[in-house]
């Protein structure tokens, strides 16, 4: 069933009649419309049934039946479009997605935020750089991180698209080359885990995991198609509607098949940028431009939802964007912080599930974004593992609570061994933030803080 509005309601360019947040003013709108034009002859970077597939498997989710494990950067940076970069955060979101299944017992869903997570939405046009005030970076699509390069330049809205489609295409070859090979050693690396007892609870886990693995491939149950390569869906935050636009296209609905009707295909628009986009906690104004974009494409969205969301604007979004309460078409990402989410979850929790959109959410769980400080003589922008690991399980707790399902996590996270967010079982304290902090935006997990919450969350279900 399809959810979009009629097209004489809604047209790709309808969010233009709406003010809009966060919007870019181009100086030179020559070159914007030269650029948009190319953007709008370009292919499709995903397909209408790869999107349809994931919508599936949402709705498995909003069912209970799978978990939805959604990470990445804050914002990538073009540079970031480079093959060790790429792999390491394709094998740490699969290692992760191993101890998941392991624990919830349940499917794995995966998204990367990532191919596309160029756009960054700032809460001041301007900031300090180097003792000077120069507008703020928005993110590689918008402009440059140096300060020569902070002008909006409309080519950096084609250099997105290129640079998306050949991160996807890494993905894809590497995935159908076997990186997902499940008999293929990982490296669990417990080395740094200094308290017995985690210790102890996460090599239970890895031992449990490699004598699976190792029976499977003895028995020849890797060799299935099914477990030699997995997915992994591609997400980023639909902020800059002006490229989102051009990627969106009207097309066939591939589930219909022309040969079994006698009627012509169906056509949906299809946001072909990514499979999945979210709605910033920003840009959620019901009668604004973001909002009347997003409810006329066919793609599975998410939207932010934090202390400043009101329990009526909650439904209001579900009722614009959700009008036929298809199950699995919108996930809740939650964000408030560790101090707020008791307070605010449950009446948002009960909003949603005594109305008539009970149990067609996904209701996921952001620990990022709430728990955001600055330390330090210079402010260094950092997450406390303790507090993102708190917000999660008081998440998992109100849900259970609620007899709502906590479906999924979000979080911001790379493969890299960077010293960004405080804590977890290496001890990263706020003399060691200095040693590797390379995220131009927020600070994300590294690789073996973002196991670690895995295990954290596997421990939960499995007690
Ligand atoms: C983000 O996901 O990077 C982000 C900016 O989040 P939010 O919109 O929830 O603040
Ligand atoms: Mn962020």
């Amino acid at each position: 069933m399809s959810s979009q509005p009629t097209a004489s309601e809604w047209t790709p360019d309808s969010w233009r009649t709406k003010p809009i947040k966060q919007g870019p003013e181009y100086p030179d709108q020559k070159a914007l419309s030269k650029s948009l034009s190319e953007l709008k002859r370009l292919p499709p970077i995903v397909h209408p049934r790869e999107i349809l597939k994931l919508k599936e498997h949402l709705r498995d989710v909003a069912r209970g039946d799978a978990f939805l494990l959604q990470g990445g950067d804050c914002a990538e940076l073009f540079d970031y479009c480079e093959q060790g970069a790429i792999e390491s955060k394709i094998k740490l979101l699969l290692q992760m997605s191993l101890v998941l299944i392991w624990g919830a017992d349940k499917r794995v869903v995966r998204i990367g935020r990532m191919a596309g997570q160029y756009a960054k939405p700032r809460s001041s046009p301007m900031e300090v750089l180097d003792g000077k005030m120069v507008p703020s970076f928005r993110g590689d699509i918008l402009n440059g991180f140096h300060a020569d390069e902070r002008e909006l330049d409309p080519g950096r809205l084609v250099k997105a698209y290129h640079y998306s489609a050949a991160t996807l295409n890494y993905i894809r070859a590497s995935l159908s080359s076997g990186i997902a090979d499940l008999h293929r050693p990982l490296d669990w690396g417990l080395g740094h885990v200094r308290d017995p007892a985690l210790k102890a609870k996460y090599s239970e886990a890895v031992t449990f995991l490699t004598d699976m693995l190792r029976f499977m491939h003895t028995i020849g149950a890797d060799k299935t198609e099914k477990l030699d390569t997995v997915d992994l869906f591609t997400s980023h935050e639909g902020l800059l509607l002006e490229y989102e636009q051009c990627l969106t296209r009207l097309l066939d609905n591939p589930a219909h098949s022309p040969a079994s009707s006698t009627t012509t295909n169906p056509k949906e628009y299809y946001n072909t940028s990514a499979h999945f986009l979210w709605i910033g906690d920003r840009t959620r104004q019901i009668d604004h431009a973001h909002v009347e974009f997003f409810r006329g494409i066919a793609n599975p969205i998410g939207i932010k939802v934090g202390p400043t969301t009101p329990c009526a604007d909650l439904l209001a979004l579900l009722r614009t964007l959700n009008p036929s309460r298809e199950e699995g078409k919108i996930t809740l990402i939650t964000r408030y912080g560790a101090a707020k989410v008791a307070a605010l979850l449950p009446g948002h929790i009960r909003a949603v599930e005594d109305s008539e959109y009970a149990r067609t959410v996904v209701w996921q769980c952001d620990p990022m974004h709430g728990n955001t400080q600055s330390v330090g003589a210079g402010g260094i922008k950092t997450r406390a593992f303790s507090d993102i690991f708190s917000e999660l399980q008081q998440t998992l707790r109100i849900h259970k609570e609620q007899g709502s399902y906590l479906g999924g996590v979000h979080l911001e996270l790379t493969g890299d061994a960077v010293t960004e967010c405080l804590g977890g079982s290496e001890g990263l304290d706020e003399d060691d933030l200095s040693t590797n902090y390379t995220s131009f935006c927020d600070p994300r997990l590294n690789e073996k803080q973002a196991l670690e919450l895995a295990f954290l969350i596997a421990d939960h279900y499995r007690c």
